[in-house]
């Protein structure tokens, strides 16, 4: 059976189990799960935002209240239906994170956190002191919602309601999460420079997720609203949005199903405290926070990311079936201008000019060694060509247009694509989805068409093109091995593995064989005699001498940030400003 038949069964089996449990279960579970549901899809939105993203929200409970209090206000006030109150709360809801993600996702560290308090306690406020919403009262009479002549007016029958879109949000995010976007998400959270490198647009993307967060938020919010029936502005303050962090941390952020176990636990565990805690402390009060408290210092002390979530472990999707072919071949461009100019190039760090003037050309088909001893700018100036930095003077130029003003995740579209000297691999993930995520820019899936299960075939292909990739770099063993079991010399051959997944005419590769012992130097060594055969060209950082000689066609020298030389290994060996400054005599 193929692996998405087995899938559908799994949710097919899900969707009957809870449908039976929604007829037979008593009143009491029904309310719980009802509370489960809600907070799944606030919940949920966390994995993606926080779990794969990375962006710590602290603003969640206010869109669920954004939800609330527009169908509230709209239902009650104007006597409009449920459902146009549920269009005009996620339209709301669209508009006002799209306005404050604009604003505040561009807050780095601890600075963005701060910016979802500010926003959650203004709207907080806002809630309770508008004279139309009942101020700290509320708004009651909220009417139920209709559909097809039914009418959802009890808990039972808003538990039908609740889990067709809980399931329905569930089945859609995984998609995402498994998807061209969810790689994207994950490479932004592990290293949103490389990510770019790739051609995320880091901007784009984070909003994306946080606005997608927010309509789940909303959606819980409508169904809220005419589940009581009833809203005020209590549970849409920010320790709610604490607790809806918890029960994304608690579910293990890394998977769909991590909200729901969340949601559980910490509805569960709050029923049982309220309970019990006055008991024990002889007072009555929300002491189940300190308690919640406890329990997240706790996880976090065994399992940074994943909570729960190692029960998940033992589901694991498996990635797509190969295809017969992969990706169609970028179109290499014609001509004979240098894949690479750099002309005048220089840049500071406060007082020190860490790249001072350099110039040089790549050809096609030419692999040329930059080198020079610690600290000579060389990583400095891949990152310069690589649009991670900007340049303070110079220009840089690829097949004839200019690039130093593209934004990085415009340039790999020119052809460029690159390692690291400290390997920026998403560790966790498979070594086949870190190669996969090579591909991003060759590729068009949106996260709206994978959520959906459009466009599938994309996938395929992807995985064909990053298999061939792994194997070339002789790592089809470990494919589906976390990249993180790997010794460092085989991650730094994923990472040009990556980055030949991506189509490149220029590779730009620093230190790649540092780690790699003899053999796997000399098999690098063929793969990169294999790229120029077939065209491609080659910008190498590297220290064994050994192997720049064997292998480079040229070879620039960086002392200080400044060009000292530029020749043949040949020439280069003979230099003697180079033998002075830099090989002390050493190349044999
Ligand atoms: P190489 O790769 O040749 O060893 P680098 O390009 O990493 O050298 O560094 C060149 C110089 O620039 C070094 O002195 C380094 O300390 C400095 N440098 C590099 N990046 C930064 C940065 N982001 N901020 C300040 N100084 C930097
Ligand atoms: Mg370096």
């Amino acid at each position: 059976m193929s692996a998405s038949l087995v899938r559908a069964a799994g949710w097919f089996a899900v969707a009957v189990v809870f449908a039976v449990g929604g007829f037979v279960l008593p009143e009491f579970y029904v309310t719980l799960l009802n509370y489960i549901g809600l907070y799944s899809l606030v919940a949920l939105g966390l994995v993606l935002l926080t779990g794969a993203s990375g962006i710590t929200s602290f603003g969640q409970a206010a869109f669920v209240g954004i939800g609330a209090y527009t169908t509230a206000v709209l239902s009650t006030h104007a006597g409009l239906s449920p459902w146009l109150g549920l269009a005009a709360g996620l339209g709301i809801t669209l508009i006002v994170s799209v306005i404050l993600g604009l604003l505040t996702l561009r807050l780095s560290g601890h600075y963005l956190p701060l910016g979802t308090i500010c926003w959650s306690v203004s709207l907080y406020y806002i809630f309770g002191n508008i004279q139309a919403f009942g101020g700290q009262t509320g708004m009651m009479g909220i009417p139920p919602i209709e559909l097809f002549g039914l009418t959802f007016d009890t808990g039972r029958r808003m538990y039908f309601l609740i889990w067709i879109f809980t399931l329905a949000a569930l089945l859609v995010s995984d998609n995402v999460l498994h998807s061209r976007a969810g790689r994207a998400m994950r490479a932004l959270k592990n290293n949103a420079q490389t990510a770019e490198n790739f051609g995320v647009n880091g901007g784009a993307m984070r909003l994306w997720v946080f606005v997608y967060a927010a309509l789940l938020a909303g959606l819980s919010g409508w169904l809220y609203a005419h589940l009581l029936r009833f809203v005020n502005p209590s549970p849409f303050g920010i320790a709610m949005s604490i607790e809806y962090l918890f029960m994304a941390v608690v579910g293990g952020a890394g998977h769909v199903w991590g909200a729901v176990l969340g949601s559980a636990v910490i509805t569960i565990l709050r029923e049982f405290l309220q309970d019990a805690m006055p008991g024990i402390l002889g007072r009555t009060g929300n002491f189940e926070i300190i308690f919640f408290g406890a329990l997240i210092i706790l996880l976090l002390q065994i399992n940074r990311d994943r909570g729960f979530g190692a029960l998940f472990d033992l589901y694991k999707r498996r990635p797509p079936s190969p295809s017969d072919h992969g990706l169609p071949a970028v179109a290499r461009r014609s001509g004979d201008q240098p894949l690479l100019s750099v002309r005048g190039v220089s840049r500071r760090f406060g007082g020190l000019v860490a790249v001072d003037n350099v110039s040089f050309d790549v050809a096609r088909g030419r692999i040329v060694a930059l080198i020079g001893p610690n600290g000579a700018g060389k990583s400095t100036l891949f990152n310069l060509v690589t649009g991670l930095l900007a340049l303070d003077a110079g220009e840089v130029w690829s097949n004839g247009s200019r690039i130093d003003r593209l934004r990085p995740h415009q340039i790999v579209g020119r052809g460029l694509a690159r390692s690291y000297q400290h390997v920026v691999l998403v560790q966790s993930a498979s070594v086949l989805e870190n190669v996969m995520f090579g591909a991003y820019h060759r590729t068009r899936r949106g996260p709206l068409a994978a959520g959906l299960g459009i466009g599938g075939e994309e996938e395929h292909l992807t995985v064909t093109e990053a298999e061939r990739q792994i194997r070339r770099v002789g790592l089809e063993k470990w494919m589906n091995e976390p990249a993180g079991n790997l010794a460092l010399g085989q991650q730094r051959l994923v990472e040009i593995a990556r980055a030949l997944c991506a189509g490149p005419e220029l590779l730009l590769l620093d230190e790649p064989a540092a780690g790699l012992r003899h053999a796997e130097k000399a098999e690098l060594a063929t793969l990169l005699r294999e790229l120029r055969a077939s065209g491609t060209s080659v910008l190498l950082v590297e220290h064994d001498m050994r192997f720049v000689m064997g292998v480079a066609d040229e070879i620039v020298v960086l002392n200080f940030g400044c060009k000292l030389a530029h020749g043949s290994p040949t020439e280069i060996r003979r230099d003697p400003r180079v033998l002075e400054a830099y090989l002390g005599g050493s190349v044999k």
